[in-house]
């Protein structure tokens, strides 16, 4: 039933601070990138190259990017919602995936991205190619594919013709993203097993917030239904600035202590991201909502 290695792809670089009020220095965001490497995260969401006017603690994706550490076995992934973000991901050298993001329903994508769930397909299927074309791979995530803040429901037929359309233009995966921590298990299962249905062999990812709880219940059902990469951030940061309600991503250790005590290998060290936790916990000076580092090592080191 299980998958014996899963990924983590470690996103608090953007997620995790996009929605943060207080700015946060370009020093300590390339930190931060550091303490994920150092715990032995391989794919990083490191910044989103989006208009500075709708998401500020975005602005500095340039200078992100250019103080990236120079590692060959790290995928930095640059977040984009158009040509325009692409080619600016793409011009700095320094981005080797580009991540799009199509919009379950036209509500949301109109305040997410201002266009039509449609276009968000469309754009997704052009920044694919783009990145493609520059010798780099291309990723879309369906936003708000468990639930819509505005819309309500989501129907799963929905989202399963959105992983089609998007398939055609042969992406590197697809994520199915909980933007706004609605999911439950039993969904995530059915809507994980439909999607690898409609779109094998390309790896479904999985992107949840754990907004009321369910966060890694649904982690759970999702790599047991064969989801090969796990979005987390470390410390549970995060939150959406266009969608009402959404609060934090999965905490990368809580979702490693589960999945690593259950025997599925992620490679990433508990201990180091627990370090990461604290470090992170003094720049943005409170306790981080991730419960695995407020709680006593287990098991005991000897
Ligand atoms: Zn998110």
């Amino acid at each position: 039933m299980y998958t014996n290695a899963i990924e983590l792809l470690e996103v608090s670089p953007r997620d995790g601070l996009q929605n943060e009020k207080q700015a946060i220095s370009t020093a300590d965001k390339i930190a931060l990138i550091e303490h994920a490497i150092a715990a032995g995260a391989r794919r990083i969401e490191v910044t989103s190259f989006v208009n500075p006017r709708a998401v500020p603690q975005m602005a500095d994706a340039d200078a992100v990017a250019a103080a990236l550490p120079d590692r060959d076995d790290v995928t930095y992934i640059g977040l984009v919602m158009n040509r325009r973000g692409a080619e600016r991901a793409l011009a700095t050298g320094r981005i080797d995936q580009l991540g799009a993001v199509s919009v379950a329903t036209d509500t949301f994508a109109i305040a997410n991205q201002n266009q039509t769930s449609d276009a968000s397909v469309a754009a997704a299927c052009e920044i694919i190619t783009l990145a493609r074309e520059a010798g780099r791979t291309g990723q879309a995530t369906i936003a708000a594919a468990f639930g819509c803040p505005f819309e309500g429901e989501v129907a799963e037929d929905r989202v399963v013709a959105m992983a089609e359309a998007l398939a055609r233009s042969d992406p590197f995966e697809i994520g199915l993203a909980d933007t706004i921590g609605v999911a439950n298990p039993a969904h995530v299962a059915r809507l994980v097993a439909r999607v690898r249905a409609a779109i094998g062999p390309i790896p479904v990812r999985v992107h949840f917030h754990n907004t009321r709880g369910t966060g890694l219940a649904n982690v759970w059902a999702a790599v047991a239904e064969g989801a090969r990469t796990v979005d987390a951030a470390i410390g549970g940061l995060g939150g959406c600035p266009f969608a009402p309600g959404a609060s934090g991503n999965v905490a990368s250790e809580d979702v490693v202590y589960m999945l690593e005590r259950a025997g599925i290998g992620t490679g990433i060290d508990l201990a180091a991201l627990v370090t990461a936790n604290r470090w992170l916990g003094t720049v943005m000076d409170r306790t981080l909502p991730g419960m695995v580092a407020r709680a006593p090592v287990f098991p005991k080191i000897a």
